[in-house]
């Protein structure tokens, strides 16, 4: 099976003066399309693992290894190319921009990269909107939906320049649990549905049902 994603001894030390190490030479593999979750409690390290792995945050020693190419030598600028082209990021605090209607905040990823949009990308968003269950809200401000409501903007937009992989940070960690069952269903359907590689971390439990 191939692996889309491979971290190396990966270690992770924050501050100068007083030093934390939070990773102690973590290796990981990925297989292409699985569906995967990192549980562990509070404070053990999850978003530093995450950020790392979508090359928001650099590690203090080891390799990150996406679609077979090392990000160890890539500047800032293909950086922010691949985390556009490659990954979809979905977060606790959806970050959906509040002066804009769901369906102009999944098409944000695709407005960023400064290409047009053409009646097949406007279809694109329009279908996330249906798959995630939006369609009669889509004209709604962010901030006039629920917090389950956002939270599916948030996956669609996650989705809209088709990533190769999804990584979740405590993506239900601000919804109650049947809203969060029903997350964690669509998100593993759209895994099944696009052959997208997921990595969700959470503290829930929840979780462990819908993983491979
Ligand atoms: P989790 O997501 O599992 O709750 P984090 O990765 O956020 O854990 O944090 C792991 C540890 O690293 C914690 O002890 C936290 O205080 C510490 N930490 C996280 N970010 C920083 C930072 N920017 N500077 C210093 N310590 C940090
Ligand atoms: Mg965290």
């Amino acid at each position: 099976m191939d692996n889309i994603v491979e971290l190396k001894n990966i270690t992770k030390i924050y501050g100068d003066k007083v030093k934390t190490q939070v990773l102690f030479g973590l290796n990981l593999s990925i297989e292409k399309g699985s569906f995967n979750a990192i549980i562990g409690q509070s404070g053990s390290g999850k978003s530093t693992l995450l950020n790392i792995l979508g090359t928001l945050d650099r590690p203090t020693d080891g390799e990150i290894i996406i679609n077979g190419v090392d990000t160890k030598s890539m500047n800032t600028n293909q950086l922010a190319k691949l985390r556009n082209e490659t990954l979809g990021f979905i977060f606790q605090f959806h970050y959906l921009l509040p002066e804009f209607t769901a369906l102009e905040n999944v098409l944000m990823p695709y407005r960023i990269m400064g290409k047009k949009i053409d009646d097949k990308v406007m279809e694109r968003a329009n279908e996330l909107i249906d798959l995630v269950g939006l369609t009669k809200v889509k004209n709604n401000p962010a901030t006039q939906m629920s917090g389950g409501q956002q939270q599916r903007t948030a996956i669609a937009r996650s989705l809209m320049n088709n990533p190769s992989i999804i990584l979740a940070d405590e993506p239900t960690g601000n919804l109650d649990s049947d809203t969060t069952e029903q997350i964690y269903d669509l998100m593993r359907q759209l895994n099944k549905n696009y052959n997208t590689t997921s990595i969700i971390i959470t503290h829930d439990q929840l979780v462990e049902a819908h993983t491979h």
